[in-house]
């Protein structure tokens, strides 16, 4: 290390070497790539353009595959943003199974042969990925810690936002209190508190000479719907190369039988959803009563936010049942909407409650607070109490629904 004033710059481009290039876990269900895959290719396309003109040099972005019969998707990752796709093919991996994935994610990430076939110039010093991505969902979310467990690193969860800069750090035990550059330092913001403020995170080696210590990759899981894919490019070329795994024969889980459990509520064929969130607190038995009428009058499917699921509120066992649970959540945790029209009715419009109905086409929220950030994503939003909102709208409706059935008959 050099020492330029009250700065100690790390030269030693040894460590640098040891991590190159993207690696993206791809995600598929039955024969398709699953949306949020594509999303994170393209937010690590963006990120590796910027970083390759930024620091001169040459890194990918890699897409990890694993399944039966993914042959065919690898060439479409390439054109979705990929320089690469590994990709593993075995019936034993048609279904994600945490252990078998884990330990074949790992052997890719720590393969210098593979290296060899992705970036020559690089293989002499390769030791891992310099940063990973996994989606932020129920087989990524699980995936994601396991893998970086494995190759014992640090992981970020459920970001939603990513930027790759140099650092000035000074840290108690990381740096033993001086201050000392870190370059290449991803930083990922995850959405806390409601989502109304982002916590970075940053994953760090150890500087201290007492503790001397590399964490690589710098891996994360990304919400989905977070980023936007890239516009799909035919004319992409990149490397697909098979990887022969080992290992997955000793898996302690077998799948004897397998039953896709359908969800009790059916939102994709919606047009109409009406949602709530803990601005029901008041009185949320009576309130979920009018909110029910106000979903019966329009033909809607009723949502919550996913605080509601946690039965945060005494109620009746048939309102408690029948709306206070994990099926009817909208989110990155629950169901992805895009019904015509969507009723937001005192919730905040977290960060996660977004990605999930961002694509209705109209959106109508009633809250009290015009700062809440459900307003950016209204067509119309009604400032006022749902107590006294809710029943006036429902009135109305079925006035007008009077007067249109009167004039169809
Ligand atoms: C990893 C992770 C995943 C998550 N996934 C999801 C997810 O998938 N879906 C999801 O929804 N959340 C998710 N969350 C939670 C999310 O961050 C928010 O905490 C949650 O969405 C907030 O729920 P809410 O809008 O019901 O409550 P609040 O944020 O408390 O908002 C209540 C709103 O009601 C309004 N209000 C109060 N009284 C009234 C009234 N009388 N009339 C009208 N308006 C009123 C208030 O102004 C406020 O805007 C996740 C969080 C994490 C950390």
């Amino acid at each position: 290390m050099k020492m330029s004033g009250t700065t100690v710059e790390d030269s030693n481009p040894k460590i640098d070497e040891k991590y190159r290039h993207i690696y993206v876990i791809i995600e598929h269900f039955e024969g398709h790539v699953v949306p949020v895959s594509l999303e994170m290719l393209g937010e690590a396309r963006r990120l590796m353009d910027d970083f390759n003109q930024k620091y001169d040099l040459k890194e990918k972005v890699v897409a990890v595959v694993l399944g039966s019969n993914v042959r065919d998707l690898c060439e479409e990752l390439v054109t979705y943003g990929a320089d690469c796709v590994i990709y593993a093919n075995h019936e034993v991996l048609k279904y994600p199974r945490n252990d078998i994935d884990t330990r074949i994610i790992a052997q890719i990430a720590k393969d210098t042969e593979l290296i060899k076939e992705i970036s020559p110039e690089y293989q002499s010093a390769f030791a891992r990925p310099r940063y990973m991505f996994f989606a932020a969902d129920n087989t990524g979310r699980h995936l994601s810690s396991t893998v970086l467990a494995e190759l014992e690193s640090g992981l970020a969860s459920d970001i939603n936002k990513l930027v790759i800069s140099d650092l000035e750090i000074r840290h108690e035990h990381k740096t033993k209190g001086k201050t000392i550059r870190y370059e290449k330092i991803l930083e990922m913001y995850r959405p806390d508190f409601s989502g109304f403020l982002w916590t970075t995170i940053l994953c760090l080696d150890n500087k201290n000479p007492e503790i001397l210590r590399e964490y690589h990759p710098q891996g994360c899981s990304i919400i989905p719907g977070a980023f936007k894919p890239i516009e799909r490019d035919r004319s992409r070329k990149g490397k697909v190369i098979e990887y022969s795994p080992e290992g997955y024969q000793d898996s302690k889980i077998k799948i004897l039988n397998r039953k896709v459990v359908k969800k009790t509520v059916d939102y994709d064929t919606s047009k109409i959803i009406v949602s709530f969130g803990r601005g029901i607190r008041e009185n949320p038995e009576r309130n979920i009563k009018m909110i029910e009428e106000l979903a019966q009058t329009l033909g809607a499917e009723i949502g919550i936010t996913l605080p509601l699921s946690k039965k945060p509120y005494q109620l009746s066992q048939n309102f408690d049942s029948k709306y206070m649970i994990p099926d009817r959540v909208i989110g990155t945790s629950g169901s992805k909407v895009a019904p015509r029209l969507y009723v937001a009715i005192g919730l905040s419009g977290a960060v996660q409650h977004i990605a999930g109905m961002k694509e209705s086409e109209v959106v109508i929220s009633i809250n009290t607070d015009k700062n809440s950030p459900i307003i950016d994503e209204s067509d119309i939003f009604i400032n006022g109490r749902l107590e006294e909102v809710v029943p006036v709208l429902t009135e109305q409706l079925k006035k007008q629904t009077n007067i249109i059935s009167m004039r169809s008959n």
